[in-house]
């Protein structure tokens, strides 16, 4: 039969989880803080723990997805967990990953951080991932499991990797989510609608969509003098024209400026030739010889 299963914490996410591995034939036992929510997988079929200790007694695999550090730690310290693996699904950061790793040990446990790539409504479909990293072993015995939730893509021993990678990809999203909504503050203060101007927008960012590959490949060779198209010295003229152009219209510049003294730190330096990619060594706290 399929692996028994235990989900600590039935919010919107734990939720999913414990119900994509009911739909999949887990044997699932869950625990949450007010009882009042394990009504609906327990109508599924879920075993329901009164308590902590209980619900860990139950299943050698434990999905923790709870709302952030301090409630894991509040639900796990002081547990035995010996044999047990401590999936931890809760978002964090890679030191928060670290010390809940170096815990768990401590107690016996191993320990997988997890960092999910998708909505609730998302799990259990293929079009969510979660990225996992820590014990190696551990995922790769339970990556059948593992996949009940998406695909699950394994991204380093280091237990904080699937927590930064997540961090990453969450920054380029909100960085894109500022430029956006500033284009569309901007054209609505001329009148223009935001449906109206969209079009333009998605064929512009498509146009523009090389971006990441060719900074990517200046950050690795730290290539960033090498015919360089839009030189730094230009482009800072550029953004200070997009912040007066805001504040002509009333509109605050304030999700756009913020790149204007990252950019004259590099020419100050010196390097006012080079491409925008040089901006990820301004903000690196020491140049990666
Ligand atoms: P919810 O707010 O829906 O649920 C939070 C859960 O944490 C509840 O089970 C709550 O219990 C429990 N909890 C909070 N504080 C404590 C505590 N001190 N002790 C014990 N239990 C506690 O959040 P989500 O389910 O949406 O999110 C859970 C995690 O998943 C978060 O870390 C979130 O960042 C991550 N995540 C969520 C996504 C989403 O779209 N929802 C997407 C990707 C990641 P109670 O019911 O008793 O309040």
């Amino acid at each position: 039969g399929k692996s028994a299963v235990t989900v600590l914490g039935l919010g919107a996410m734990g939720t999913a989880l414990a119900e994509a591995l009911l739909a999949a034939g887990h044997p699932t036992t869950v625990w949450n803080r007010s009882p009042a929510r394990t009504a609906g997988p327990a109508q599924r079929g879920a075993a329901v723990a009164a308590a902590t200790a209980e619900a860990i007694a139950a299943s050698r695999l434990i999905v923790v997805c709870l709302l952030d550090h301090t409630s894991v730690h509040a639900v796990l310290d002081g547990q035995e967990l010996t044999g047990r693996i401590v999936v931890n699904l809760t978002s964090g950061t890679p030191g928060q990953a670290r010390e809940l790793d170096a815990r768990v040990a401590e107690r016996g446990g191993d320990h997988l951080d997890g960092a999910v790539l998708a909505v609730p409504s998302m799990i259990g479909t293929p079009d969510a991932s979660v990225l996992y990293s820590g014990s190696r072993g551990a995922f790769d015995t339970h990556r059948p499991v593992l996949e009940v939730f998406g695909a699950a893509d394994y991204v380093g021993a280091d237990p904080g990797a699937a927590s930064l990678q997540d961090a990453a990809l969450l920054s380029a999203m909100y960085g894109q989510v500022a430029g956006v909504l500033h284009a569309f503050a901007l054209v609505r203060s001329a009148g223009v609608t935001a449906t109206e101007f969209l079009p333009r927008l998605v064929g512009w960012l498509t146009a523009m969509g090389g971006f990441p590959a060719d900074a990517a490949r200046r950050i690795d060779a730290r290539a960033y003098a090498d015919d360089v198209d839009a030189a730094l010295t230009m482009q800072v003229t550029a953004v200070r024209n997009l912040v007066r152009a805001a504040r002509e219209q009333g509109v605050s510049a304030e999700l756009i400026a913020p790149l204007v003294p990252v950019m004259q730190r590099r020419i100050d330096d010196g390097d006012g030739g080079d491409d925008l990619a040089a901006l990820v060594e301004v903000i690196t706290a020491e140049e990666v010889a």
